[in-house]
């Protein structure tokens, strides 16, 4: 696959004067380790976004039902374009009409620790890992802990692969266990819900209707 500049395709797809998402001009995180964030977006169809910076991108997964804690779940994860590192601060609309419309939380974030090894136990870079297919980390975020691994399925070529996202390791706790409730789940930089950020409103205030 030939690769342009690698935001290319995630400017192709926005109005940077109707979105307030980031155009991407930044420089590196200026994070020792590199991050990860999950984001939740209530787009047409809900689902989270799963990234990775890897080279100086957010390499991005949509993974619909959201990350599992325990080692049974396999939760589909589609890539998708790559996105900028200054993404992992976006948090609020994407206006009705423009590309993902919709209201976006910053789940979770942290960084990572790759893990994969090749057969004499030498580490990989991870990029070289994501070409091959196969990639085992180690998050450190707020609410995501321990290893995990995304197994390229099928494809190779295309803008969306399939790639199962697994816990390795430890199960999580029992009360991380199963599909975190978009509705319910709140902002970690800010403690805010999707319909708080998605109405203006701070954390913590409730509307009862
Ligand atoms: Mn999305």
């Amino acid at each position: 696959m030939s690769r342009g500049h690698p935001l290319e395709t995630y400017r192709r797809k926005r109005h940077f004067d109707r979105t307030t998402e980031p155009r991407g001009d930044a420089g590196p995180s200026g994070t020792t380790a590199p991050c990860f964030v999950v984001q939740i977006h209530d787009a047409s169809t809900p689902h989270f976004d799963f990234r990775l910076e890897v080279d100086g991108v957010l390499r991005s997964w949509s993974v619909s039902k959201g990350p599992s804690t325990h080692p049974e779940d396999k939760r589909l994860a589609m890539s998708t374009e790559d996105h900028p590192l200054e993404y992992r601060d976006f948090e609020g609309v994407i206006a009705e009409g423009e590309y993902g419309a919709g209201t976006v939380i910053v789940w979770d974030e942290g960084t990572y620790r790759p893990l994969t090894h090749d057969k004499r136990n030498r580490p990989v870079p991870f990029a070289d890992a994501l070409a091959a297919g196969h990639v085992s980390f180690h998050l450190d975020g707020g609410k995501l802990r321990g290893g995990f691994a995304l197994t390229r399925f099928r494809g190779g070529d295309g803008e969306r692969e399939s790639w199962p996202l697994v816990k390795e390791g430890r199960a999580g706790s029992a009360r991380q266990r199963g599909t975190p409730d978009p509705a319910r789940a709140r902002s970690v930089r800010t403690g805010r819900t999707l319909r708080q950020v998605a109405e203006g409103r701070p954390a913590g205030g409730s509307a009862r209707r």
